[in-house]
């Protein structure tokens, strides 16, 4: 007998026969009325009983006071001997005051390590599916412009045809998420003319991995954090690009090395850029360049 008829007469068998005729499957047995109202005892964990407090009990006690954290559920202080890629749009007096040691390293908090730690995962998730698909190279390549001070870590490099490309992963809210079309638009039409444009910002990023990594083409591949729909785009090398990011490097370059900032472009504490800035409130107290 197969057993799939065994299964079946298992069934039978439990629902019961009738004694007299082994044919017939008696009536099943009158069940309690389905309940109108489901009650259901819930409450508040305590401190000792709850899973998530302790997790972020964790965090905070993990927390070193650094300003970034580069692997899931680790935090380790990023290095400021360099420039980073990925903040190429900061302000120069920014960046210059990180290098010299004149911002103390953050605190970071649970929540924003968690936020953190989510891009890690979207990273993971998404190389991932590139490997399986057989589009991947490399995972997180270090590439750097040594000439320039200026050195950063490609999320991937994929092959399209016989081309590598860098790829940045970009995980990001609803609200970039649907501005990225007009963010586009501009650029296109007036080219990159302020890092307010967020997709600038990226797009100034890629072209530092293109130069790092003597590419000439490479990819920004965002997912919305609410919806994991995507949108991508590819990027060319632009010789505007580049220059923009030797003569940036330069001048704070400069200024690190002669130990005095660089002008920056908030003209007041109260500037609302300024407001915002980690630097924001030794900004006006220190010497400037000029
Ligand atoms: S306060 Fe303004 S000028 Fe000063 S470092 Fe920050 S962004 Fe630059």
């Amino acid at each position: 007998m197969s057993k799939t008829i065994d299964a079946f007469d298992e069934i039978v068998e439990a629902m019961g026969r009738d004694a007299a005729d082994p044919m017939v499957i008696k009536p099943p047995p009158p069940v309690a009325p389905v309940p109108k109202v489901l009650r259901v005892k819930m409450w508040k964990p305590e401190k000792n009983e709850s899973i998530a407090w302790m997790c972020r009990e964790y965090l905070k006690k993990n927390n070193h006071g650094c300003e970034y954290t580069v692997q899931m559920g680790d935090i380790k202080e990023r290095s400021h001997k360099y420039i980073h890629i990925s903040e190429l749009y900061k302000c120069e007096r920014l960046i210059a005051s990180k290098m010299l040691g004149l911002i103390e390293p953050e605190k970071i908090s649970p929540e924003l390590k968690s936020i953190f730690d989510n891009g890690h995962g979207v990273h993971g998730r998404l190389t991932t599916l590139m490997d399986k698909a057989g589009l991947l190279v490399a995972r997180n390549v270090d590439n750097k412009i040594a000439e320039w001070g200026c050195g950063g870590e490609a999320d991937a490099i994929v092959r399209v045809g016989s081309e590598r490309r860098p790829m940045e992963l970009k995980s990001i809210n609803e609200d970039g998420f649907n501005k990225l079309g007009s963010e586009f638009d501009e650029i296109m039409q007036n080219g990159i003319t302020h890092f307010d444009n967020l997709l600038a910002c990226y797009v100034l990023q890629v072209q530092g991995y293109l130069k790092g990594l003597g590419l000439m083409r490479g990819h920004l591949w965002f997912e919305n954090k609410n919806r994991q729909s995507w949108r991508e785009l590819c990027v060319e090398r632009s010789d505007d690009a580049i220059a923009y990011i030797e003569a940036k490097c330069g001048k704070i370059m400069r200024a690190v090395r002669g130990g005095v900032l660089p002008d920056g472009p908030c003209v007041a504490a109260y500037d609302s850029r300024a407001v915002k800035c980690a630097f924001g409130n030794k900004c006006f107290l220190e010497k400037g360049a000029a």
